[in-house]
């Protein structure tokens, strides 16, 4: 069993690889923007709080996300016995810290977090083409730039909390998808359980 947390800047590829990583490992996928997106669609109370700061390229509040992981877990019992993926959370020191204690409490932990490394201008790249293609509300030009802007300032102050914890595997973002693939798959099984 082995906790990852798929890690990188909006557009670096999380949720491509996370689809192999499913494949490969049979594990769990937690990705918190899928949630949201999924409470939006449904149109709940929650669905709408998440809309106003994702349409805006905010992160939802710290504590509210939290609570959000946390039922998330709670209903997926199983997922930590299996090992979860974790995409697109943490993006925050104090969902970091959460996130330990969260997986403390079931006697478990991160084993590693994968790093997809990418510069700004191949992000805007990508994420303007998943818009024409996706449709994602988000993925227009202003809305991108904030997010970046909030991923340099809140959360890629991670990448230096996980590699302290000795967690922190860098991987190159840029290249095909099979060799990205090919390259988290030798740092996982380094650490696999
Ligand atoms: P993603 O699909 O991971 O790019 O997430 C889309 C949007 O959902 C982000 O830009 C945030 O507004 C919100 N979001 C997703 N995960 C989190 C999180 N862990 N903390 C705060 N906001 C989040």
């Amino acid at each position: 069993m082995t906790n990852i947390v798929i890690f990188g800047a909006p557009g670096s590829g999380k949720g491509t690889q996370s689809e192999r990583l499913i494949d490969q490992y049979g594990l769990h996928h937690i990705s918190t923007g899928d949630v949201l997106r999924s409470h939006m669609a449904r149109g709940t109370e929650l669905g709408k709080i998440a809309e106003s700061f994702i349409s805006q390229g905010q992160l939802i509040p710290d504590e509210l996300m939290i609570n959000i992981l946390a039922d998330v877990l709670d209903s997926n019992p199983a997922a930590t016995q299996k090992g979860v993926i974790f995409d697109g959370f943490p993006r925050t020191i104090p969902q970091a810290k959460a996130l330990n204690e969260l997986l403390a409490k079931r006697g478990t932990e991160v084993h590693a977090v994968i790093g997809l490394e990418v510069d700004d201008e191949e992000l805007v790249d990508r994420l303007i083409k998943r818009g024409q293609m996706s449709g994602r509300s988000d993925d227009n030009l202003e809305t991108i730039n904030k997010r970046l802007t909030v991923y340099h300032s809140q959360t890629s102050p991670l990448r230096d909390y996980y590699m302290t914890e000795g967690k922190y595997k860098a991987i190159e973002g840029k290249g095909s998808i099979d060799d990205i693939f090919n390259a988290i798959k030798k740092s996982i099984d380094q650490v696999s359980r």
